[in-house]
């Protein structure tokens, strides 16, 4: 399994001299894993140094809680705002009431949050006891990797800005846009007080595009958790506070996931009973704390961990186009 979007070679000239090699590495690549890899849908396995230092107990014995993550948003759209119905139904739902989440925010998105709209959802979600992390400060959603080095430092620092003046606290997380990082990104992260967390189930959902839903979203959850039962049955999972937390990653400006959301919800509950997972009382985490303690037992240190992203290989063309795109963009400052 390939470990990491990291199919570029990491070069001593500048980004810009470097592209059209590395558009020939790109796609030398592509052809090479359609041909030895035509899919994968595992769910991640990681090696995970701070994974290890964590508490190690036999996790068969232990109840999991899913721990939900939204990244992308928010969204400012007006007439159906799928951001703020997701918070409505986090809320208020028929599973379990005040669930709380990460959302992995864009926070100077052109079309989101960097928008007064989208400050204000973003200091709703920190008020109802959400969890803020970062995930971009760019006016795109571009790749850490790809941007400018002089850009991507400074767009931490314009995040971590951002998300203080918001919280009032230093956020702790970041997500990487395409799931795409390396030594040098990791390096950069760590510098700036952030810690990077993946994720061990996903819902497909970040390409929002025509056509806009998932009539397989229920055996694709369960395919992933079932990939992932193994690892929690084998004690190879953290336990945190007594139950092992299982990250969930969603786009909440996706339009359907926001109106699927209690089914989500309902899914996720459903294919732990149906893998014979048992769940903890209370399925969902539900406090801002324990989120964020569980997520940094989550976190990935070591650019050389393996981990597969669940969606890793059906996206990847697709992230491809975005991430050419996004280094066009932003290589430059432009
Ligand atoms: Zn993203």
């Amino acid at each position: 399994m390939f470990p990491r979007f990291d199919f570029l070679p990491s070069s001593p000239v500048s980004h810009d001299a470097a592209r059209p090699l590395k558009r020939l590495y790109q796609g030398l690549f592509l052809l090479a894993i359609f041909f030895s890899q035509p899919s994968c849908t595992t769910a991640p396995l990681t090696s995970n140094p701070s994974e290890a230092s964590a508490e190690r107990k036999h996790t068969a014995n232990y109840p999991i809680r899913y721990l939900l993550s939204f990244d992308d948003g928010p969204s400012i759209k007006e007439e159906f705002n799928p951001t703020l119905f997701i918070l409505d139904h986090l809320a208020h739902n028929s599973l379990q009431p005040d669930i709380k989440a990460i959302f992995f925010v864009q926070t100077r998105a052109s079309n989101g949050g960097g928008t007064p709209q989208g400050r204000s959802i973003m200091q709703r979600e920190y008020h109802e006891g959400h969890l803020l992390a970062f995930h971009t400060a760019t006016q795109g959603h571009s790749s850490h990797r790809y941007l400018n080095p002089v850009l991507f430092e400074q767009s931490l620092r314009d995040g971590i800005q951002d998300l203080v003046s918001i919280t009032g606290t230093r956020p702790a997380l970041v997500r990487p846009p395409f799931w795409s990082y390396d030594e040098r990104t990791l390096d950069v992260y760590t510098k700036q007080g952030l810690q990077m967390i993946l994720t061990d189930l996903t819902a497909i959902d970040g390409k929002i595009g025509w056509p806009n839903f998932s009539l397989r979203r229920r055996s694709n959850l369960f395919h992933q958790l079932e990939n992932l039962r193994p690892r929690i049955m084998n004690g190879q999972m953290p336990v945190v506070d007594g139950v092992v937390p299982i990250i969930v990653t969603f786009h909440d400006p996706n339009t359907y996931t926001a109106r699927h959301m209690e089914e989500y919800l309902q899914i996720l509950v459903d294919i732990a009973n149906e893998l014979g997972l048992p769940l903890a009382e209370k399925p969902f985490y539900d406090t801002r704390e324990d989120i964020e303690q569980a997520a940094l037992q989550r976190t990935i240190v070591d650019a050389k961990t393996i981990v597969a992203i669940p969606d890793f290989w059906t996206s990847l063309g697709q992230d491809l186009k975005q991430m050419i795109s996004s280094q066009r963009a932003y290589s430059t400052g432009k």
